[in-house]
């Protein structure tokens, strides 16, 4: 039972028969399969919604394709694009306050903390990419060419748009993710199939509705939910996708990269994440003990980026983990929809098994568990945690458990700190907390992650671009950068 009063809209919508959205229809899947969506801070059932097979993704990859070759979207003019990102932002906003009430249900993270951050990010990114719209330009190239000497030319560059985008995200941030996959495609003119995770597809199916609203043609944004391996595997192999977008695991991530190779289908990657919270001598304590806290224990440690390896500067190794200790015994647990509640349940049963099991293996190697370590019932919660006396080379430490459980380790010199960060396969993110700028000018080019934030972890706007070095994934969401991800180049040269 749920004993808390859901707005109407919400309630109206959690009421909907979830179909898939191809062009202006809402298709079951082919063969009438459903996917069961729970609330993980209940553990139960919340809806269902199609289950998109392959036959399902060649119709809506066939009406991407017939969409992005008709003249309506193909000729719209760029401010045409613009008003319509700023249309759907609007609408974005108008349904806020229902959709973090969705993302809360879904996925388990507070509703007032999906208010706040996952859709007043989406908000500002639509926004943003809205202003791209009408400023993708190419560049005009003084050209000689030997063997032509006395010809004269006129050499220019365009960017096209890069034709049917598949995306594909995970269940962390599930509206945010569609948006970083959306907005870039539709300021550039390409066209859509959204596959959202099977976890979480509700603010997706929302969103597909809102572009409707909006006046989108149909077929520019299509929404096929389903199985990774089944919904998945059929968008990011379909040989009629120009660009694949994808979200999720490094594993995964592998998989779509080497595929996507066969056909030279454009690749945009964004992986997991250890990323390390550093934590000098002259730091000011308070706000690093606060800042270290938040960087694991936001969303519950689900994010690509989560401070979730702490290297503390040895002098005050012992009380920073004190003090985080004690910032997370006062972390207060339940369900999201509660306003006073901080953290949520994990996503789903499976992740709370995978990140009790890290847990587990930390307690068998003789790690110390400060606090937390325990799961919490009914449904999927994992209670703050914070882990001292690992090794560097322990799993706990190297591998991406994606779950509210903080590492922490001491280090000796500036050269230790940059060895050790560096020390993971991953390279997404990374704090550096201090007040020494000599310190902290010394180590941002050392540290291998695409972003490095100082006294501050996980703050984003949607003008930096995001992504990650090594095995965080290839390319990058946002900022100008991402133009270059939903567009190809063309050189022309015309001989005058
Ligand atoms: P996942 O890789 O299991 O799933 C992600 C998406 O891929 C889901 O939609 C899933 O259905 C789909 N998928 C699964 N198998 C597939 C296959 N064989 N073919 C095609 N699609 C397939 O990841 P997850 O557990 O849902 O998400 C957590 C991961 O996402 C973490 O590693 C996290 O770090 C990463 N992540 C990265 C970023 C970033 O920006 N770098 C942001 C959020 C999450």
């Amino acid at each position: 039972m749920n004993p808390f009063t859901l707005r109407t809209d919400t309630a109206e919508f959690i009421a909907k028969e979830h179909r898939l959205l191809i062009g202006d229809e809402r298709p079951e899947a082919r063969d009438g399969e459903r996917l069961k969506v729970y609330n993980p801070a209940t553990a139960e059932l919340l809806t269902s919604v199609a289950c998109a097979g392959k036959a399902d993704v060649d119709q809506a990859v066939a009406c991407a394709r017939r969409t992005f070759d008709d003249s309506v979207w193909s000729r719209m003019k760029p401010v045409e694009r613009e008003r319509l990102l700023w249309r759907l932002a609007d609408l974005v906003e108008e349904r806020a306050d229902m959709l973090a009430e969705l993302e809360c249900l879904d996925n388990g993270k507070s509703a007032g903390v999906a208010r706040a951050v996952d859709v007043q990010l989406a908000i500002n990114f639509l926004r943003y990419m809205a202003g791209w719209a009408t400023k993708i330009e190419g560049s005009s190239v003084d050209v000689s060419v030997p063997f032509m000497p006395d010809a004269q030319f006129h050499g220019y560059t365009k960017r096209e748009p890069i034709g049917v985008v598949g995306a594909i995200v995970a269940w962390n941030f599930p509206l945010l993710l569609s948006v970083w996959k959306l907005a870039p495609a539709l300021a550039t003119g390409c066209t859509v199939v959204l596959k959202p995770a099977e976890d979480t597809p509700l603010t997706a199916l929302a969103l597909g509705e809102l572009a409707l609203e909006a006046g989108y043609p149909p077929g520019v944004v299509n929404v096929v939910t389903g199985y990774g391996h089944n919904a998945g595997a059929a968008l990011s192999s379909h040989p009629d996708v120009d660009k694949l977008t994808f979200t999720g695991s490094t594993p995964v991530g592998k998989m779509i990269g080497k595929a996507a190779m066969d056909t030279m289908t454009r690749v945009t990657l964004e992986l997991g994440g250890k990323s390390p919270t550093i934590v000098l001598d002259d730091a000011d304590l308070g706000v690093a003990a606060q800042g270290a806290a938040n960087a694991i224990f936001f969303n519950h440690g689900q994010v690509c980026c989560a401070g979730s390896r702490l290297y503390v500067q040895r002098k005050h190794y012992d009380s920073l983990v004190a003090d985080i200790t004690s910032i997370a015994e006062k972390i207060t647990l339940g369900n999201g929809l509660d306003p006073q509640v901080q953290m949520g349940p994990l996503v789903s049963a499976r992740q709370q098994e995978r990140v009790f099991g890290y847990i587990e293996q930390g307690r068998e190697d003789g790690a110390i568990i400060t606090t937390g370590g325990e799961k919490a019932g009914p449904g999927y919660f994992v209670k703050p945690t914070v882990i001292a006396g690992v090794d560097q080379h322990s799993p706990l430490v190297q591998e991406e458990i994606f779950g509210p459980v903080l590492v922490a380790m001491p280090f000796d010199t500036l050269d230790d700190v940059v060895r050790l960060a560096n020390d993971s396969p991953y390279g997404l993110g990374a704090s550096i907390w201090s007040n020494n700028l000599s310190a902290v000018h010394k180590l941002i080019p050392k540290i291998k992650s695409g972003s490095v934030w100082v006294n501050c972890h996980t703050a984003l706007d949607p003008a930096l671009p995001f992504g990650g070095y090594k095995q965080s994934g290839l390319g990058r969401e946002m900022g100008a950068e991402v133009i270059h991800h939903y567009t190809e180049v063309k050189s022309v040269l015309i001989s005058i």
